[in-house]
Parts: structure tokens; C-alpha cells; sequence
């Protein structure tokens, strides 16, 4: 594992022979560290939003959406980032994929 040592290292050459390399890696690395601290960090935002899991469910199908309802009266996305959780109820659901196109087939019967 060769790292490349960073250009601002206050440690010798000297030093860097004579210590051992896991010193040296925790020395170096505590200074990267230091050097990139940064007070305040850019808050994460997340873009999520209710058209964007509705977007999802619909690239999911309805079948695989229905079945979900089926098994649970409802179907409910948790955003993974932010951790919102959207629920969409049948009704969600049948607008979801009716605003989609006119296609809106009853059940078919054998
Ligand atoms: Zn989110």
C-alpha cells in the first residue's frame, strides 16, 4: 500500500524511516484532518418529494404497486436520506397511474 504522503507534512524524512509506519500514517492522517476540518459543514437537503415517489411507483407498474396494496391496504416509501416517509392509499395510487393515461383496464376476468 504505497499513499502519497501529503506536500504539507511536517514530519522529516528522518522522522518518516525511523518511526514506525503506522505512527506516521496516524500522524500524517490526524494533519490531513485538521487541514480539512471545516467548522460548519453544508447541511445535506434532501430533494425529495411525494411527485418524485409517485414518479417512482409508477416506474415500478402498477401490478407490482397493486400487490403491494393487496398485502398492506396501502403503500408506504421511505426515503432513505431524509428519512420521509410518504404512504399512498388506493386512492393515491389509482390517481397516480389514471393521470398517467386513459388506460384504466378492470380486473380481467378469465
Ligand atoms: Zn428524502
Amino acid at each position: 500500500m504505497a499513499a502519497r504522503l501529503p506536500s504539507r507534512q511536517q514530519l522529516s524524512n528522518e522522522e518518516l524511516l525511523k518511526e514506525e509506519p503506522e505512527t506516521v500514517f496516524k500522524r500524517l492522517f490526524w494533519q490531513t484532518k485538521m487541514q480539512h476540518f471545516e467548522p460548519a459543514p453544508a447541511r445535506f437537503q434532501c430533494t425529495c418529494s411525494r411527485e418524485k415517489v409517485g414518479g417512482m411507483l409508477k416506474m415500478l407498474g402498477r401490478e407490482e404497486v397493486d400487490s403491494v396494496i393487496e398485502e398492506r391496504g396501502s403503500v408506504e416509501v421511505h426515503c432513505e436520506f431524509c428519512n420521509q416517509c410518504y404512504e399512498f392509499d388506493p386512492v393515491d395510487v389509482a390517481q397516480l397511474f389514471v393521470s398517467k393515461g386513459i388506460r384504466v383496464s378492470p380486473a380481467s376476468g378469465h
